[in-house]
């Protein structure tokens, strides 16, 4: 879905540029040049937000502000100079935020608040506080700029909603509540989920400078005191959500295969080891295979490595797909991994069987020389819980299906 914005600017060089940046970004972008114009637009238009100059032709005193919030644009003011009248009349209206255009990172700091936006809707953000009033206060923060909100009166509701709902990335809490205090709270986050799964913003009415020291001993990340400025609380808010987000990029990174974009040996490695754990516990079999290219090197000789590539490329796409429920990995070179978990033999048979006999088949489609090849596979299934015994016991499979002439499945 395309996201539309309204750019409400009476200087054409300016509207250009920060249509640049939102187009840049993936919105669809409207300039308005007046304040009549951007009257005539939002009734004719839906807009997901607003970038709005505070002093226009026709609109001299910020008159276009109240125009796209009560039209429910959420909207980011973009003035000239920040004298304090203006500052007044700004923090008047439930803004998102508003910049200067005078600082020379002013572009940079809209893009970055345009990027956001777009990515709060998928944040989930815990409020936590007994007074249903502050709750009120802070989700109409948070739905300003557009974060999924959930609430919880106190540390226990609390916990019993993170254990319902495990996306939540941020918890936002206040101290003094009944049954669990906040601090209290914060620690049993932590006993339960690290730093880099969810972010927890302590805020509290009390004057106790220790208190913010608590908090974040026991594993808040950030502390904020009531009554809080917004500005201050956004700018917290969004560095936290940032960083969580940072944090995920990375390790989606360390967890991917660079070429393929298929899990690599590490994850498949951690994955298959919390797995096999649960189900030696459970007195199950464990069920695995190993695949591998036939002749790969002679492609590469033939036609080169940037042909391999593709080729790799291509069939690690249809072993994805073809293998959706289960884990796959690509360990290293053109060999590659299928972990079952309990599934029985006999159906990890007819899905491997059905993929080789598939590649068989296919396997020209992934090339635009369209060039053929095999796969072979070795398959284990058995009371094996640790994964380097697994492979090792699937490699010797392996090797006896490369040994009695490729292009099958050996068990
Ligand atoms: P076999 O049927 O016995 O498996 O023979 P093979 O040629 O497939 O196996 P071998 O282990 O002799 O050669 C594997 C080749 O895979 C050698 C290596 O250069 C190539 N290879 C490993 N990683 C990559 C890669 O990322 N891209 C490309 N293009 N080739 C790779
Ligand atoms: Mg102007
Ligand atoms: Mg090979
Ligand atoms: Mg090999």
């Amino acid at each position: 879905m395309t996201r539309k914005i309204l750019i409400i600017e009476d200087t054409p060089t300016i509207a250009r540029v920060q249509k640049h940046i939102a187009m840049k970004i993936g919105y669809d972008a409207d300039i308005a040049g007046s304040l009549a114009e951007a009257k005539e637009l939002i009734s004719k238009n839906s807009y997901f937000c607003a970038v709005v100059d505070f002093i226009l032709p026709d609109a001299p005193r910020g008159e276009a502000v109240p125009c796209t919030i009560e039209a429910e644009i959420p909207t980011i003011v973009m003035t000239g100079s920040l004298d304090s009248t203006t500052r007044d009349t700004v923090e008047k209206y439930p803004i998102i935020d508003y910049i200067t255009k005078e600082n020379k990172q002013a572009y940079q700091y809209l893009e970055k608040q345009l990027q956001r936006l777009p990515r709060n809707e998928n944040v989930k953000v815990l409020v936590v506080d007994d007074s249903a009033a502050t709750r009120r206060h802070i989700c109409s923060l948070l739905s300003r700029h557009k974060y999924q909100i959930l609430q919880a009166s106190d540390g226990i509701e609390a916990l019993a909603m993170l254990e319902k709902t495990p996306d939540i990335a941020v918890i936002i809490t206040d101290n003094e509540m009944p049954n669990m205090n906040g601090d209290e709270l914060c620690g049993e986050i932590r006993r339960l989920y690290s730093n880099d799964e969810k972010a927890i913003i302590g805020i509290s009415g009390s004057d106790a400078s220790h208190l913010s020291t608590r908090f974040l001993k026991n594993g808040a990340n950030d502390y904020l005191r009531k009554p809080f400025n917004n500005e201050e609380f956004y700018c917290r808010l969004s560095q936290n959500v940032d960083m969580l987000e940072q944090i995920a990029t990375i390790r989606l990174q360390a967890n991917t295969d660079f070429l393929t974009k298929l899990p690599n040996r590490r994850y498949f490695f951690e994955e298959t080891t919390k797995s096999l754990k649960k189900i030696e516990k459970s007195s199950q079999v464990s069920s695995l295979a190993m695949l591998d290219i036939d002749h790969f090197k002679s492609i590469n000789d033939t036609h080169g490595h940037d042909v391999g590539d593709e080729v790799l490329k291509g069939l690690s796409i249809c072993f994805a797909k073809y293998f959706e429920k289960q884990l796959v990995a690509r360990l290293g070179g053109e060999e590659f991994a299928v972990y079952f978990g309990e599934t029985s033999k006999e159906e990890a048979l007819k899905r491997l069987e059905g993929f080789r006999h598939f590649i068989e088949l296919s396997s020209s489609e992934f090339s635009n020389l369209k060039i053929k090849f095999t796969i072979s596979i070795g398959y284990v299934h058995g009371p094996v819980y640790q994964i380097d015994e697994l492979l090792k016991q699937a490699d010797i499979k392996l090797y006896e299906a490369k040994e009695s002439g490729r292009n099958i499945v050996i068990s």
